[in-house]
């Protein structure tokens, strides 16, 4: 049934998609100072903690 495919073929990109975008999501809430977890604004936090949901940040690599 190729009707069935087409759908298989859809669900399993829509999952590539997700799996590709929980690898880049963290790096660029880093890049924007964004919490990794909940996506926070970060700016003017010091102790590097998210105030909103408590995760601990990764360091800042590069200003
Ligand atoms: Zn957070």
């Amino acid at each position: 049934m190729a009707h069935k495919m087409v759908i298989w073929a859809l669900f399993k990109s829509a999952g590539v998609l997700a799996f590709i975008r929980s690898i880049f999501r963290p790096r660029y809430r880093r890049r924007n100072r964004l919490c990794v977890r909940g996506g926070d604004n970060l700016e003017g936090t010091v102790s590097g903690v998210c105030s909103e949901c408590g995760e601990a940040q990764p360091p800042q690599g590069r200003q």
